[in-house]
């Protein structure tokens, strides 16, 4: 069963289930599309109705984000746990490490991938990188050609939102591989690039507000949380 949080559908599983059903989705033909939504990717699939279709029909739909686990609680259907992509995408890849899958890495500036995936190889032993490419192209089609020469089971399309949705719905056939993944910057953590916040924060819920501080650029951004809360005390008044 899926909780709506102000327009988006998500699955209600903690990170295990989620890892689960990931590894599920790779025993039947692809393409499936995991996707991360936080509470700026709910924001825009409300006025990008584009990406709103392709989140409502992705196969996996995981809370990442403490503000979409408040604003579920807010709206009276609380989801079970905040599931932080990169915590997603480590649990997969030691599932995947254990059954031979292959892993395609797609995303961030030309360099990140191919330290990721020495960086993951080390952390996960036996997992199977088939590939990796930068995020700065300008046609799919060779891309997606690689992809599919690679053999890919899985690929992290770590493209930041909307983009990388929009470019999973549109390629992720051709590449040839069963589950997609959307995952933003976790590249560029995974190589090392940027720092994650520490474990303090993390239990806490307060991993965006260590990026706010590391990044104060982000303060744009973040300043449109706040309103996401005020939207699901608004819809809740309304009785949606
Ligand atoms: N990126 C990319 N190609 C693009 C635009 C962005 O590969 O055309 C990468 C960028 O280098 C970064 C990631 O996408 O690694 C987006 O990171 P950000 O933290 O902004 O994404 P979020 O997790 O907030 O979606």
């Amino acid at each position: 069963m899926r909780v709506d949080v102000l327009g988006v559908a998500f699955d209600n599983v903690s990170l295990t289930q989620a890892a689960d059903r990931a590894m599920a989705l790779l025993e039947e033909e692809g393409p499936h599309l995991a996707v991360t939504p936080n509470p700026e990717i709910v924001q825009r699939a409300g006025r990008d109705p584009e990406f709103a279709r392709i989140l409502a029909g992705a196969d996996l739909v995981i809370p990442d984000g403490i503000g979409v686990i408040y604003a579920a609680k807010i709206l009276g259907r609380p989801l079970k746990e905040r599931v932080p992509g990169i915590d997603f995408a480590s649990a997969l890849m030691e599932r995947m490490a254990g059954a031979g899958k292959r892993l395609f890495l797609l995303g961030a500036a030309p360099g990140v991938a191919e330290q990721a995936a020495e960086n993951l190889r080390a952390a996960h032993p036996g997992l199977v990188i088939c590939g990796t490419h930068d995020g700065y192209f300008q046609e799919d089609g060779p891309v997606a050609q690689q992809i599919r020469a690679a053999g890919a089971d899985v690929v992290f399309v770590c493209l930041g939102f909307p983009k990388q949705e929009k470019w999973m719905a549109a390629n992720g056939a051709a590449a040839g591989a069963r589950l997609y993944v959307g995952l933003g910057g976790s590249l560029d953590v995974f190589a090392g690039r940027v720092e994650r916040a520490p474990e303090g924060f993390q239990r806490l819920g307060l991993e965006w507000l260590y990026r706010l501080v590391k990044q104060p650029s982000r303060i744009g951004r973040m300043a449109k949380l706040p309103l996401f809360l005020v939207s699901a005390v608004g819809a809740r008044a309304r009785g949606k």
